[in-house]
Parts: structure tokens; C-alpha cells; sequence
């Protein structure tokens, strides 16, 4: 094995970030795909994001997620964006260039594999409500429409930020945006999805029970503690199909490993893995 400061060097910004999953994942990808690389959990500010990224840059790295709540100040720190970053305004992924940073969001393609290829959900025509109007949703929308889905409403606590959402991505399908006080009168949804931060900051979102159409998946971003309150709210409207987004969290590394090492790193182990961490559960 080459010693440290040569190995290709990768990182994630964000704050907090010592609890990050992330480091664990691109390990585990790094090992199964016989790739000799460090990834490392960086803490930073919005104030000093900027900074900290360019020192990165100055001692080798070669590419970098970024979490909360970075994920639009990242954007305006790149030379190039994907479409889907360019469309969203936020960022996940970074990858270098001789002359500046490549940004992408990959979180829509997670969210999509997770529940196309995990979990057996069918987005094609289908009408969804997205709870949150933040850096994640943001990523998230231009994918669900790729996908397929047929209509989506934005509901946000901050009622403007739902707004300028469907406008930015008006190009993408057709959305509405309501404030979450008047949920009650947006209709009935196949995909309820929490792309909220409430619950990490101890909230539990009141909803109408109103919601959910027969057949109902209900989807948190979140996993966890933080995915509880919205979970169990679903389990109590009789949604059957529900699930934390510890999948989407493992299929967005997989595409920015993708697209720093130009090989797809089998998903399911480390899912497993995971996930039998949280339940306690021996892996397969
Ligand atoms: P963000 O940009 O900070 O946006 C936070 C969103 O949550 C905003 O819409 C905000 O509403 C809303 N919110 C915060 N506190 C609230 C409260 N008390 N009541 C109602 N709404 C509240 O964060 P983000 O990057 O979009 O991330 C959102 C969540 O998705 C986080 O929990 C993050 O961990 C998760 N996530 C998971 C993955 C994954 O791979 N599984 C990927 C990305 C994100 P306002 O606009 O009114 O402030």
C-alpha cells in the first residue's frame, strides 16, 4: 500500500459531520473495487467553507462530498456544474478539475435507486408531495420527474422558499407549492416524502391525516432517530410501505464513487451492514 499523503484523497464537508456514515461507505466501495484511497470527515462553518476547501484542493484532494448545510454555498464555489446541480442550485459531490471544482448533486439518483432498485416502488405517474424546500429537496426534484412521476406539490414551513422552488424548477414538471399549514387542502398523494430537518431538531411535523391515497409510500430522507417522527406519523395513517433514507444516503455515495473512480461499487453489502447496526441484527 502507498504511504498516506500519495493516496488519492477524498473527503466530506459538513457540519456537524463526525457521526458522517460516509467515511465507512467509500471504505467499504474503496475495498470491494480493490482501490487504494482515504476518505476523511472534514468539520467546517459556512464562514469558513470556502477556505477549508481550497486548502483541500492545495494539499491534493481529489474530490469531496458535501452535506449540510453546504450544499449551496458549494455550488457557487464550482467552475462547472452537472445539469442536475446546475438545475437544483445545491451540490453534493466535487470533483476536480486543473482549473477549479466540477460540482454534482447526486442525491436525486440516490433517492431514485433506493426506491426503484431496493425497495420495488414504481415513480411513473404517480403524484408526490415533498415536504421541505431545502438543499435536498432541491437535488431531489429534477430526478423524481426523470423518473417519471406525473405531479408534485412542495410544502414548506417557510412558504416563499416552496415557491422560489417551483419556479427555479418549473422546467422540470409540473409543481405546486403550498405553505405546510394548508396541506389539508393539497389532495391525496401515492409518494409522501420528509425531506425536512425538523426532526433533527427534536420537531415532529403536524400533518393533516388527510394525506395519504390507498397504497401510500411514505419516505424520510432522514434514518435513524431523526426519520422516527414522520415514519411513525405514516405507520399511524395506515401507510404500509415506509422507509428511512439510509438506502439513498448508501446510493449517492455510490454515484459520486462513480464518478471519482469511473467504477459502480456494489451497494447491498454495506446496506446490509447498516442496517443491521441499527436493528442490532446479525448481516448477511
Ligand atoms: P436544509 O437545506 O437545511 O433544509 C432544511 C429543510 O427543513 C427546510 O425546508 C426547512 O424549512 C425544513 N425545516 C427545518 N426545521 C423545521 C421545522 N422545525 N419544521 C418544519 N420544517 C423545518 O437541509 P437539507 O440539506 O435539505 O436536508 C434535509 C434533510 O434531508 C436532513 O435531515 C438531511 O440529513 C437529509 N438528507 C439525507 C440524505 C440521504 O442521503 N439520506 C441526503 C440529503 C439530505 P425552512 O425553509 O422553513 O427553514
Amino acid at each position: 500500500m502507498s504511504k498516506d499523503s500519495e493516496r488519492p484523497h477524498f473527503a466530506v464537508f459538513g457540519q456537524p459531520i463526525a457521526h458522517s456514515l460516509s467515511p465507512r461507505i467509500h471504505a467499504q466501495f474503496a475495498a470491494d473495487c480493490g482501490i487504494d484511497m482515504r476518505y476523511v470527515a472534514l468539520e467546517t462553518t459556512p464562514e469558513k467553507f470556502s477556505a477549508d476547501l481550497e486548502r483541500f484542493r492545495a494539499e491534493g484532494g481529489s474530490g469531496a462530498n458535501v452535506t449540510l448545510p453546504l450544499k449551496e454555498q458549494a455550488a457557487r464555489l464550482c467552475q462547472e456544474l452537472s445539469p442536475s446541480a446546475r438545475l437544483s442550485g445545491a451540490v453534493n459531490t466535487l470533483v476536480r478539475l486543473d482549473h477549479g471544482w466540477f460540482g454534482d448533486n447526486t442525491d436525486g439518483l440516490g433517492l431514485c435507486r433506493d426506491l426503484r432498485d431496493n425497495l420495488g416502488i414504481d415513480l411513473v405517474g404517480k403524484r408526490v408531495l415533498l415536504l421541505g424546500a431545502g438543499g435536498a429537496a432541491r437535488g431531489i426534484v429534477p430526478t423524481l420527474f426523470e423518473e417519471g412521476v406525473a405531479e408534485l406539490v412542495v410544502a414548506n414551513r417557510s412558504p416563499e422558499r416552496a415557491i422560489a422552488l417551483s419556479y427555479d424548477l418549473a422546467a422540470c414538471g409540473p409543481i405546486d407549492a403550498c405553505a405546510l399549514e394548508t396541506l389539508a387542502d393539497a389532495g391525496r398523494f401515492s409518494v409522501l416524502i420528509n425531506a425536512t430537518s425538523a426532526a433533527r431538531h427534536g420537531v415532529a411535523l403536524t400533518l393533516p391525516a388527510n394525506l395519504p391515497a390507498p397504497g401510500a409510500v411514505a419516505y424520510d430522507l432522514s434514518y435513524g432517530d431523526s426519520a422516527r417522527p414522520f415514519l411513525n406519523w405514516a405507520a399511524a395513517h395506515d401507510i404500509d410501505h415506509r422507509s428511512d433514507g439510509l438506502g439513498m444516503l448508501v446510493e449517492q455515495a455510490a454515484v459520486s464513487f462513480l464518478r471519482w473512480h469511473h467504477v459502480s461499487p456494489d451497494t447491498a453489502l454495506i446496506l446490509a451492514r447498516l442496517r443491521a447496526d441499527q436493528t442490532g441484527a446479525v448481516p448477511r
